[in-house]
């Protein structure tokens, strides 16, 4: 984050910094702290100051908080069951009685009389006030936050740092040698900027954010130095998107016939959503650039016809479409969709799988070399070296969080600035959207059909599934059919398939032995689980027990149950895309989720998943308890490594540091500017693929 060639300083080897050397030096480094620079961005993991500092007196039993005190004594105990080590200290009001049980020897050497101490912990009574394995900070002599009003940041440490004495107070004075000097760097936003962004200078927020000298200057720095993060990820994708607009394309003017044709014989009305999207669309194909767009929409919105409208007005405008699944029961599912949707039209489609014999293969790519196949749906197996196009315009791409940046590279590598439409029911929170498509347009469609029933979500018991067979019976004898699917998580691989199996065994020849019931799993042979689906599809089979690879996509009208066991193994978006494989029919529709832990926390996330069919609502919340990990697929970059961002709560943040990218780049889209050749030096040395974006001259 910080950087300038005139401020030397900030790269010298951390050993030599004032209270370093060899060893702390050598140690420092192993965690990742090899330069000045890197310890002033070694930022602090969290505060005590006056708002999270309680008198023993005012705690109640089950608080949770900080107590800092005086140690009056400390050692080992023994009882006849166990050994632990106990630390008693006090502060004006009270006496608290702190309890280790592990890492005793460790922790026996860490305190003096006296010495001035923060404990965090839960407050329990036992013949008083106590702690047990509390988090703990031996303060400076003179620290305390009550009575002084200062801030006191505390670091991140561990036992190798601990022991050459970078605990938090190790850490704090080898930190304060390095801001002696902190006057010395220079901002790399002009003083415009931070009076137009009500930022503080850079020094400024470096030092106080490790300094505070109140909660007002705190929040300011925190501010500066998160905004700084923000911005330059903004920064890289916004040059993208302009990069992407100084490309030319075809301009698809006009609205042909087919389309009409295929719009005049749908068998619904289009939702506003849907209609607003395909404006966005046309938009994009009129504008002389290549499209990059997203549709963001929950399971069930819709997407598909949308995308297939734009196909057809690349066809009407005499252009190919290639449009790429991730799986082949999608793409299979999609090509029956298209010829259905196709079907008075005269355009041409054709699938291209893995699994086509060879010599169909070579027909198809002369077909789709000479421009006879309009529109061709496929799997990855689009991407390969013999798929040549006579004129493709446009790409469409579903789930396009299942392709890495490369796959989709290939594929538009293929035309000439094609335009392209990905897709995903993946609901990603709108701040983070920014982020993880921040170089895509994009468009959502935040409403269903309304011919759609809710599906109804129930927790149960795992005790009472006698119970829920006997509502899938129900369910089944109604005409309906049933999904049970079972998490498979990579750790736990083996024998996650085992229970699976299990499952599988038992509902087949005990619960249900006269009904058909399928078992599918990620590990079998690719026939194997299409003929399953198909047999599924056409109500051949009632109930299919799965491991996860039903995820994607697929549409089975007619089942109306899904059970899941283990839930609380699952991320909710990932249960709440398992859901939307249900409630796509006329039919009521029911999701069991049987949790195997019954922990609060466990039971609290699956009831999320009870009061809501939102898929952002529920993408929030993951994101909040899960981290913003399970979002970036395979688009991973660096971002993640960043401790400073936190995606859950930066929101704000994020739309003032993406409004400032944008402003600036629109003022100066190579950075020209010589006000701004700080922000472009700091670009190209840290993101050395801007390179290709920034005209250097
Ligand atoms: P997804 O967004 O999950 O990909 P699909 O595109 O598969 O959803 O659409 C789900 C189903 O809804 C399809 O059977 C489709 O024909 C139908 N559908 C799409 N739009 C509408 C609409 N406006 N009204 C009614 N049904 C619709
Ligand atoms: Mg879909």
């Amino acid at each position: 984050m910080i950087q300038n060639t005139k401020a030397n300083f900030l790269y010298d080897d951390i050993t030599y910094l004032k209270g370093v050397g060899p060893k702390r030096g050598s140690a420092l480094k192993q965690n990742g702290i090899e330069t000045t620079r890197d310890l002033l961005l070694h930022l602090p993991r969290k505060y005590l100051d006056r708002t999270n500092i309680k008198p023993i007196k005012d705690f109640r039993i089950g608080d949770e908080g900080v107590v800092i005190g005086k140690v009056i004594s400390f050692g080992i105990k023994k009882t006849k069951k166990t050994r632990f080590f106990q630390l008693i200290i006090s502060d004006d009001t009270g006496i608290l009685n702190c309890i280790w049980f592990n890492g005793i020897s460790w922790i026996s050497e860490k305190f003096k009389e006296l010495d001035s101490v923060a404990c965090h912990g839960k407050i329990e009574f036992y013949n008083g006030y106590k702690m047990v394995h509390p988090e703990f900070d031996i303060l400076d002599g003179q620290d305390d936050p009550i009575n002084t009003g200062r801030i006191i940041p505390l670091y991140s440490s561990n036992s190798l740092l601990k022991n050459l004495g970078l605990d938090s107070r190790g850490f704090r004075k080898i930190i304060n040698n390095a801001l002696e000097k902190s006057k010395e760097i220079i901002d790399y936003f002009d003083r415009d900027m931070l009076k137009e962004s009500g930022l503080i200078e850079l020094n400024h927020a470096i030092y106080q954010i490790h300094n505070p000298s109140d909660i007002e200057s705190l929040r300011n720095a925190t501010y500066r130095i998160k905004f700084d993060a923000h911005f330059f990820l903004q920064m890289v994708l916004n040059i993208k998107k302009i990069a992407n607009k100084t490309l030319k394309s075809e301009k698809f003017i006009k609205s042909g016939d087919q389309t009409k044709l295929i719009y005049n014989s749908l068998n619904f009305t289009l939702t506003d959503a849907q209609i607003r999207v395909l404006k966005e669309i046309r938009s994009d194909f009129v504008s002389g650039s290549p499209m990059n767009r997203l549709i963001q929409g929950d399971v069930g919105s819709g997407k598909t016809i949308v995308a297939l409208l734009a196909a057809s007005i690349a066809i009407d405008n005499g252009f190919q479409v290639a449009f790429m699944a991730p799986t082949e029961i999608l793409a299979e599912q999609h090509y029956n969709e298209i010829n259905r949707v196709f079907s008075k039209t005269n355009i041409t489609s054709e699938l291209l799988i893995g699994r086509i014999k060879a010599k169909d293969k070579e027909a198809l790519y002369s077909s789709i070399s000479l421009g006879k196949t309009n529109l061709i749906i496929g799997t990855h197996a689009l991407i390969q070296k013999d798929v040549i196009f006579n004129k493709l315009g446009l790409i469409i791409i579903d789930e396009q969080h299942r392709f890495g940046v490369d796959q989709r590279k290939l594929l538009i590598d293929k035309g000439s600035a094609p335009h392209v439409l990905a897709m995903t029911a993946t609901p990603i929170p709108r701040t983070l959207a920014f982020t993880v498509h921040g170089d895509m347009e994009i468009s959502i469609i935040d409403e269903l059909p309304k011919n759609r029933i809710p599906i109804i979500t129930k927790i149960m018991d795992p005790k009472k599934m006698n119970d829920v067979y006997n509502f899938i019976k129900k369910e089944i004898e109604s005409g309906r059919q049933c999904f049970v699917v079972y998490p498979l998580i990579e750790e736990s691989e083996k024998l996650d398939l085992k229970a699976a199996e299990t499952e599988y065994k038992n509902i087949s020849e005990n619960i249900f032995p006269n009904l058909n019931i399928g078992f599918i799993h990620g590990k079998m042979k690719k026939e194997t689980i299409d003929s399953q689906m198909k047999k599924f599809e056409k109500n051949i089979i009632q109930c299919m027990v799965s491991t996860t690879v039903i995820e994607v996509g697929i549409n089975i009208p007619n089942a109306s149950v899904m059970i899941i066991e283990n839930a609380d193994r699952f991320g909710l978006t990932q249960l709440h895309q398992l859901r939307g494989r249900i409630g796509r029919g006329i039919h009521q529709s029911y999701c069991i989720l049987i949790p195997n832990k019954k922990t609060d926390l466990a039971i609290q996330r699956l009831k999320i998943l009870r009061s809501t069919n939102d898929g952002f609502i529920i993408a929030d919340e993951d994101l909040k308890i899960r981290g913003p990990g399970d979002f970036f697929g395979t688009k991973q970059h660096g971002y993640l490594k960043s401790k400073i961002i936190n995606f859950a709560k930066d929101g704000k943040i994020i739309k003032h540091a993406r409004n400032s990218a944008i402003d600036l780049l629109n003022l100066d889209p190579n950075l020209n500017n010589k006000k701004n050749k700080l922000i472009r030096d700091y670009l190209i040395e840290n993101y050395k693929e801007m390179l290709t974006y920034i005209n250097v001259n």
